[in-house]
């Protein structure tokens, strides 16, 4: 008989962001840029010193120091790992698990309720308010009603590329016994942190990646910042010397080309205001304000044909046609001026063939408000 997949998982969709090959590929929120030269050359000096034949740092010490001093913040408030997937792993490890239950507001970043699932925490989705924001009463309502053990936010969210409002994470920080994820992988872009307060409080994870600004998500590395008086907690769970050696380096080095990030972030921003500026200049579609690499958008035509239409011009951008919440909209990730150039036109091209579609029930596709009354919707998934 062929291996049978645990019966819990059977149901799960996964995470599926289609690889398929484009062109200009505008779907994984990736920088469009690499690192500097620079970076490349001292990751080959680092990598001829490197003892290959040794284990890496189990302790990951001098990457943590690095990260500490970048952030301002102590040493042992910083646990480096592969990315910030495997950090909500760790915490999802760590504190979750059967009988706790695990709260993530939708639309966000998908992968905080797939994680939880994998790992056995029992996770209930609760929907943002109409303007995608949660707000202090639905803390207070969801922690009223399901008392959860962890609540995740995304500052800014993906994929509506909003900022949390801040009394919705202060709400659930007043919560003592609750320990609330704050994801800023996006949050070089934003410039507002939850960083300084994680450190202080005893309730506050803040992770964040090299994936996004720095560029090099090939390396798989992030760090998650929190108190000195529970990160020690995760080693109990990560596998020994989970991070290897080069990544290790590689997340060293990146300090060294800080300045660099910053010009790629101002870049990249900039862009985004134009293609912002672009789409919402369009009555054919709705956009959404983003403080992020990527923009959320609903055309008035049908979003799955104008996705395979850009296809067809060359461009792979996120379809989220069917996912509730955010149904027929897309998400384009902010690319080099060329790319974002092109994508407009491949845009304008689409849409002037395509004809609007009739409003499907249940939504107004031109509207950002239809998006229904917040609602805390406890089913277990
Ligand atoms: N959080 C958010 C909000 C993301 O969008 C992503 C990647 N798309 C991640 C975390 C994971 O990033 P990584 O594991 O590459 O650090």
């Amino acid at each position: 008989m062929p291996l049978q997949l645990r019966s819990d998982l059977t149901a799960l969709t996964g995470y599926h962001s289609p690889q398929v090959a484009a062109d200009v590929r505008l779907n994984t929120n990736e920088s469009p840029y690499p690192p500097p030269p620079g970076f490349f050359e001292a990751l080959q000096r680092a990598l001829h010193e490197m003892p290959l034949h040794r284990y890496p740092d189990r302790h990951t010490v001098r990457l943590r120091e690095a990260i500490a001093h970048h952030e301002g913040v102590p040493p042992a408030s910083v646990f480096p790992a592969n990315g910030s997937n495997e950090i909500i792993q760790t915490l999802l490890l760590a504190f979750g698990g059967p009988g706790r239950t695990a709260c993530v507001f939708t639309p966000s970043y998908t992968m905080h309720t797939h994680i939880a699932q994998t790992v056995l925490t029992p996770v209930v989705e609760v929907k943002r308010r109409a303007d995608f924001l949660v707000g202090g009463d639905l803390v207070a309502a969801t922690v009223a009603k399901l008392a959860p053990s962890i609540m995740f936010f995304c500052h800014p969210n993906n994929p509506t590329g909003l900022a949390e409002d801040e009394p919705a994470v202060r709400a659930a920080l007043d919560l003592d016994d609750m320990l609330v994820v704050v994801d800023e992988a996006y949050g070089e872009f934003l410039g507002t942190s939850w960083a300084q307060e994680a450190v202080r409080r005893e309730n506050l994870a803040v992770c964040r990646t090299f994936s996004k600004a720095w560029g090099i998500p090939a390396l798989r590395l992030g760090y998650l910042l929190g108190s000195p008086a529970w990160t020690g907690l995760l080693d109990q769970v990560h596998l020994p010397y989970h991070l290897n050696a080069f990544s290790q380096v590689a997340g060293m080095l990146s300090f060294d080309f800080v300045d660099e990030m910053r010009a790629r972030v101002a870049t990249l921003t900039s862009e985004r205001d134009r293609l912002y500026d672009a789409l919402a200049a369009r009555s054919d579609l709705t956009v959404w304000p983003s403080l992020s690499n990527f923009l959320l958008f609903r055309p008035v035509c049908d979003a799955e044909t104008l996705w395979r239409g850009l296809l067809e011009h060359g461009i792979l951008v996120r379809n989220f046609a069917s996912r509730p919440g955010i149904e027929n909209c897309l998400r384009v990730t902010v690319g080099t001026p060329a790319e974002n150039s092109r994508f407009l036109s491949a845009l304008a091209a689409v849409l002037s063939a395509v004809k609007p579609a009739t409003a499907k029930p249940g939504f107004d596709v031109s509207s950002p408000d239809s998006l229904g009354s917040s609602a805390v919707c406890d089913e277990q998934l």
